[in-house]
């Protein structure tokens, strides 16, 4: 484990009542166990992480940011920051310390005339998009729209248009943040440059950040995008198919490959409810006539179960998952980097995918590459940007009686999958018993030395460190 719970902090020497004469001599809420805001704070997307902290504080300005990064470094408290609370670490909880909770701050502001986009921190996908595309304009998000712009950002972020567009952090100009020192400053190409490239991948192990500046890129609103799914007799078959349009196809074009059992969704009939079924999930960005051609294979291969494929909102698109995934249920994910998913993979992972243990759970294989893997690996600190797929199996279920069944599936897929990985794996994927041999495996040794004499310079003490850890260099 990499986080706040695993690295031995200093002996907290507060007592609720000096807790108490901080929380009041800030200008902003803040909440206590018990209390209904402190709940609603602490409810992330995934039940798995029991941490309690002991307050939650609401900040609005950067100034009352850096008070409570001095508080904590000065008391040594654990600190933790939530963006989404959609990490399945759970990193936005601290165990008996201070908790900045950003969600009530999601404004996304669009200048149509620049492009830029300003983010505030507590923003989730479904808010840039509502923003972004009426101007026919997109900041490359996830894949679900609930997902938090900040933790995702900050270690990477690829979703529907990132073979088109590149990563979320390939895309940010500009960023305010707050380090351990508790100075505010600007960061982007020109001003604190070398903490802008961390930021860009290396995660929140460098201050928190209070705004986002984005350059949006053009997408939308129209696009051609869905989902088909087959019955999982014809998962080799479908298996072929992903092969065929994810060599080689256009960087407009991305495919997702999803296996689990049928959801009860009337775009599925009733009789295959709760049965293992494989398809592939597309978006092209790109005109709508361009798409339906691009998208026909996908189309004509045999009789779907369901076909949703067609043009629609992308805002519609981007939200199909949302339903899949909600906050609260019990997540364990195992995640990989391939090159390929070759035809000598496909039997293991036929029997893996369709052996789920729960109803919830899924595998989804995500197509990279194209215009995210043409930047130069040094560019920014978003590691294994060259992998042309991700390998993400999905434990989900709801009763934590069942926590051993789920998790020993998803690590028995994971182990079995291990012969055609290509070494490396997605910081943001990453669990919260993940060690220091998969962080450096998100990163490889290059970055992550990089990283860690920038960490060594901007927090030293690694007061930031409920995250997936980048411990400062010596
Ligand atoms: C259902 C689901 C779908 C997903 N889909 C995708 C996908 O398509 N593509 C993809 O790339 N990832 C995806 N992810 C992973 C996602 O990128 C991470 O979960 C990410 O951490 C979410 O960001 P958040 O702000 O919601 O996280 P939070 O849980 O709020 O925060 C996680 C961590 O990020 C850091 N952080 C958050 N806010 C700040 C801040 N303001 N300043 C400094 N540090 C901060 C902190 O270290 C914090 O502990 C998905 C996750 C889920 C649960």
């Amino acid at each position: 484990m990499t986080d706040a719970a695993a690295i031995p902090a200093p002996a907290i020497v507060l007592d609720r009542q000096g807790l108490n004469a901080f929380a009041a001599g800030l200008g902003c809420p803040s909440s206590w166990p018990g209390e209904a805001a402190y709940g609603e704070a602490t409810r992330i997307w995934n039940a798995m992480i029991e941490r309690r902290p002991a307050l939650v504080v609401r900040p609005g300005e950067p100034e009352e940011v850096a008070q409570c990064i001095r508080f904590a470094r000065d008391n040594g408290l654990p600190l933790s920051v939530r963006g989404g609370g959609h990490n399945i670490a759970g990193t936005a909880l601290c165990e008996g310390g201070l908790m900045i909770d950003f969600s009530p701050r999601k404004s996304v502001r669009v200048d149509p005339a620049t492009g830029r986009v300003r983010v505030q921190p507590g923003a989730a996908w479904a808010d840039v998009d509502r923003e972004t595309q009426p101007h026919g304009l997109v900041v490359p998000g996830g894949i679900v729209s609930t997902t938090g712009v900040a933790g995702f950002t900050l270690g990477g972020g690829f979703g529907w248009v990132s073979r088109r567009h590149g990563f979320a952090a390939d895309n940010l100009v500009a960023a305010e943040i707050v380090t351990a020192d508790g100075s505010v400053l600007r960061t982007s190409a020109d001003e604190n440059p070398d903490l802008f490239w961390a930021i860009r991948g290396g995660g929140g192990n460098f201050g928190i950040v209070t705004s986002f500046e984005f350059e949006a890129r053009p997408h939308g609103p129209e696009v051609v995008a869905g989902l088909t799914l087959h019955p999982m007799s014809r998962a080799d078959e479908v298996l072929g198919l992903f092969r065929e349009m994810t060599g080689g196809a256009s960087d407009r074009l991305t495919c997702v490959l999803i296996m689990r059992k049928a959801p009860p969704l009337p775009i599925l009939p009733k009789e295959v409810h709760g049965a293992p079924v494989a398809g592939i999930a597309v978006c092209y960005s790109g005109s709508v006539e361009e798409g339906e051609e691009a998208v026909l294979p996908v189309k004509r291969s045999g009789n779907p179960l369901a076909d949703t494929i067609g043009r629609k909102p992308f805002t519609a698109h981007q939200q199909f998952l949302d339903g899949g995934q909600p906050f609260g249920r019990r997540y364990y994910w195992k995640s990989e980097y391939l090159d390929a998913l070759p035809e000598a993979a496909d039997e293991t992972v036929i029997r893996h995918a369709g052996a789920a243990s729960s109803p919830h759970s899924a595998l989804l294989v995500m197509h990279l590459g194209g215009a995210a893997a043409r930047i130069p690996e040094q560019a920014t600190a978003v590691g294994n940007r060259r992998a042309e797929l991700v390998f993400n199996i999905q434990g989900s279920w709801e009763d934590p009686a069942e926590d051993r069944r789920h998790v020993g599936w998803a690590r028995d897929f994971w182990s079995a999958i291990q012969p055609f990985s290509s070494g490396g794996t997605y910081v943001n994927f990453l669990t919260q018993d993940a060690g220091e041999d998969r962080v450096l495996a998100a990163y490889g040794p290059e970055l992550y030395t990089r990283l860690a004499k920038i960490k060594a310079k901007y927090d030293p003490d690694n007061l930031f460190r409920s995250n997936q850890n980048i411990r400062p260099a010596a």
